[in-house]
């Protein structure tokens, strides 16, 4: 694929090119765990994770996950006009129970007749080769994407917001997957760390760059209520980005990404009734439009600065 006239590589283009029509990504909240939270990393999770609902291994009934991909199905047959669709097993740590535990989650996909995909979220330090065995297994019918929660390349941020796992855990897992070669990686970055400088930040995807990583998916920090990072924005000690701030960070990042990633994410959604800053983040489309016309006004594209 070649993107180089085009501001950045949509995954929206990269699905139309992949399927030939409208593929529709279905989230899923399969009932797990995450080893950050019950205690196993600890018990406080990242600073920024909302704890809402979260459940020490809940089990989630079958039904319930079949239901989620059915209603997720008819939303986007009905609004938008999709014809195939990822199921994205989205909430905490999709790869965090025993491996029987996962193929009987997983299988529900197996009886949608009009799935093309299987995206699973994870954290770098919850993939191993057996867990990596039953993943590929799906590979010989559906387009599978493994997401793992990055967040940036300094270990030093990493331990500010108490992730649990370092950059060579990553390097590591990402490693694996792809010398196993069956299955995309989607690395989750977040722009906006408490601490973080520019340049820590472009070094975060200058490295994802060199690795030629498939996917990324940038959100910007935002505080969501209860969380650890509400606590630092009332005490003074965490100031979110303006939206122009944002704007001319993420545009830089694309500029240092290899042109062939694919963009899944550039902004983040949030309800309202959970999101205490910043406010701007409720103006998706907004902020989307303002990352293209900084990119047109510079003149710029995903991969302008990226070296071989
Ligand atoms: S790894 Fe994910 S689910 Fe677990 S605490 Fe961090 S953000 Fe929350």
């Amino acid at each position: 694929m070649e993107n180089i006239h085009k501001p950045y590589y949509k995954f929206s283009d990269y699905l139309k090119e992949r399927f030939g029509c409208r593929v529709h990504k279905v989230s899923v909240d399969a009932g797990f765990s995450c080893p950050n939270r019950d205690g196993t990393k600890s018990k406080d999770g990242c600073i920024f994770c909302d704890n809402k609902g979260f459940s020490f291994n809940v089990r989630m009934p079958e039904q319930t996950i079949r239901h989620q991909i059915k209603k997720g199905i008819e939303a986007g047959l009905n609004k938008f006009k999709a014809e195939k669709f990822i199921v994205y097993f989205q909430s905490y740590t999709n790869t965090y129970a025993p491996v029987n535990e996962l193929k009987e989650k997983y299988d529900i996909v197996k009886s949608f007749y009009n799935i093309a995909g299987i995206a699973i979220g994870t954290r770098p330090d919850c993939v191993n080769n057996e867990v990596m065995d039953l993943i590929e297994s799906y590979a010989s019918d559906f387009e599978v994407w493994l997401e793992l929660g990055l967040q940036s390349i300094h270990d030093k941020t990493l331990q500010l917001i108490n992730r649990g796992h370092s950059y060579s855990d990553f390097l590591e897992t990402y490693q694996m997957v792809k010398n196993r070669g069956k299955v995309k990686v989607c690395a989750h970055v977040i722009i906006g760390l408490p601490g973080e400088t520019k340049d820590e930040i472009m070094g975060t995807a200058r490295t994802l760059a060199n690795l030629k990583v498939d996917g990324v998916k940038i959100h910007p920090l935002h505080v969501i209520k209860g969380t650890k990072l509400e606590q630092l924005f009332w005490d003074k000690q965490y100031k979110p980005m303006s939206i122009n701030e944002y704007v001319d960070l993420a545009t830089e990042f694309l500029e240092h990404l290899w042109p062939q990633t694919v963009i899944q994410r550039i902004s983040a959604d949030c309800p309202k009734e959970y999101l205490v800053a910043p406010l701007w983040l409720l103006e998706k489309n907004i902020v989307l439009q303002k990352i293209e016309d900084k990119i047109a006004e510079k003149e710029s594209f995903q991969g302008k600065l990226y070296k071989e």
